[in-house]
């Protein structure tokens, strides 16, 4: 394949003058737009305000990204929708993989694998699961290829956010043409793609809102049900997450019910006999929808893992179920990538799926195992070590591998996956605009963007006579949309909420 030379970046070089207006330019139409975040918690206080708001951090430019790689993207995220949603209804793959050998060594995953046992010893009360996943990118070889990162199966996020920052960037694009259009004519809105991520996430929701609906009037009619958004307490990408209620609202009819786990420990129940969901003052439940509920800073007892148990349990459709969220462990991904095993579980994909993997190695006792513990303690600089865990903040880099595998047992070697490093190319440069960082933005010299793509699947375990496992019948299915992010190298950690990167736009080159 022919390289796709990365143009040197920005395109043209600002007056501190230019800058200051772009930047005001941009802020006020964050601020206008809803790209927006509740501001830090004062010291003192327990939660941020409830009446105040910063901009979200984003790129003042959109960057660079070749336009073949971004339709790879693209294309790759119907087969990763339907792998995992499959890999979801193989009971025999998650028995293999998380029962036998994440949830032995990850008390997380155990709890998590708990849930998954319990719940399928039952005879469920919803067979329908909703999957909102986002497939994470990096370019690597020079801007030659992109490599996947990670493939989120829990409350993936920014999709609202990132939607409008493209917005932002087409309108940035018209205001400022006489800044960097005259020097590079590639920042016009052809060569900004538009971005569907908030209507995909929040199709996705309704369509499995109706599916429910329509289960109930074939049985009893129920009253007026409503979504449920699972959230944590002091949320400060809350917005991201009110922009898919609205849409919800406005485009789809639905209403939106935000609750806590605190909060519905108090109140949530299963009704008698078809386990409909009930909580707040008996609202019913159509859909959880999970944005908390993916670390183990959410689970601080066990009043917390029986709420999990009894969402699980209960008719509302989940998003994710527990079988979806335990098909987003890494060690899965590190299991895809073994020869065959992809090819099994995705027999006819319409894309080069394999293609975009990077070298992933298990860090247990067997053959492979040991070879990969000998390859990380030879070549750490090549490598990056993580957990099975979500959210940022967990992996383990480079030169810090050695010393992190001996001061380990070999059961806990056990619980992490190795995998080699991504490379992104070099020479881009944006300037990261950060709340209360003052007018005129510093150029971060090095940046390197993430590519995210959102997917919706809503489907269930086929259960017509000769089906094979993994064997899914699907409801509704959209994918597309994107999410770029954008930090500085030196960053290993590549999330917005945790302050590393901001949220950006390709202009596809
Ligand atoms: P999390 O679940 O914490 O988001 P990720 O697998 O996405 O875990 O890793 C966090 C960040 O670490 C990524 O956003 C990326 O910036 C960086 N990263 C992860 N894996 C690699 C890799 N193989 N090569 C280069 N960078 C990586
Ligand atoms: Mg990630």
């Amino acid at each position: 394949m022919s390289g796709t030379s990365i143009p040197p970046w920005p395109p043209a070089a600002l007056t501190p003058e230019q800058l200051a207006a772009l930047a005001s330019f941009a802020t006020d139409y964050a601020l206008s737009h809803g790209i927006v975040y509740r501001p830090l918690v004062p010291s003192g206080a327990k939660e941020p305000p409830h009446d105040a708001v910063i901009h979200a951090p984003f790129s003042l430019l959109p960057s660079p990204f070749p336009r073949r790689l971004f339709e790879y993207a693209q294309s790759l995220q119907p087969d990763f929708d339907r792998l995992y949603a499959s890999l979801a209804a193989n009971h025999a793959f998650l028995e293999r993989v998380i029962g036998g050998s994440v949830a032995p060594v990850d008390p997380f995953q155990r709890s998590l694998w708990d849930v998954y046992t319990t719940v399928s010893a039952e005879t469920p009360a919803q067979s329908l699961q909703l999957g909102l996943f986002r497939s994470d990118y990096l370019m690597h070889d020079g801007g030659d290829q992109i490599k996947q990162v990670e493939f989120n199966t829990i409350s993936a996020s920014f999709g609202a956010l990132s939607t409008r920052v493209n917005a932002l960037h087409r309108a940035l694009a018209t205001a400022s043409d006489n800044y960097f259009n005259a020097a590079d004519g590639r920042i016009n809105h052809a060569n900004l793609p538009t971005n569907e991520a908030l209507d995909i996430l929040a199709g996705g929701l309704a369509a499995a809102h109706h599916a429910y609906r329509a289960q109930k009037s074939a049985s009893a009619p129920s009253a007026s049900p409503q979504v449920l958004f699972v959230v944590q307490d002091g949320e400060r990408n809350a917005f991201d997450q009110r922009w898919i209620e609205y849409t919800l609202a406005e485009k789809h009819g639905v209403r939106v019910l935000r609750q806590t786990f605190a909060q519905l420990q108090d109140t949530a129940r299963l009704a008698e006999g078809d386990k409909t969901l009930l909580v707040a003052d008996g609202v019913e439940v159509s859909v959880v929808y999970f944005r908390a509920g993916y670390t183990p800073d959410d689970y601080p007892d066990q009043k917390a893992w029986d709420l999990r148990l009894l969402l699980e349990r209960s008719r509302a459709v989940k998003c994710p179920s527990v079988a979806l969220q335990l098909a987003g462990a890494k060690k899965v991904q590190q299991v895809l990538a073994e020869p065959d095993e992809l090819e099994r579980h995705l027999p006819a994909p319409s894309a080069d799926v394999r293609g975009s993997f990077t070298q992933l190695y298990p860090l247990d006792s067997s053959l492979l195992g040991q070879e990969a513990q000998q390859l990380a303690l030879d070549h750490p600089e090549r490598f990056v070590m993580k957990p099975q865990r979500e959210g940022g903040g967990n992996n383990i880099y480079r030169t810090d591998i050695p010393p992190a595998l001996s001061a380990m047992s070999r059961q806990a070697r056990e619980a992490y996956i190795l995998m080699s490093l991504i490379t992104p190319p070099q020479g881009v440069g944006n300037y990261l605009l950060k709340a209360g960082a003052g007018p005129t933005p510093a150029l971060a010299a090095d940046v390197v963007s993430e590519l995210g793509v959102y997917g919706a699947i809503l489907f269930q375990p086929c259960t017509s006579a000769g089906a094979g496992a993994g064997q899914i019948d699907v409801k509704h299915h959209e994918s597309g949309g994107y999410l770029l992010r954008t930090k500085a190298r030196e960053s290993d950690e590549g999330g917005v909420a945790v302050g590393f990167s901001v949220i950006d736009c390709p202009v596809l080159i």
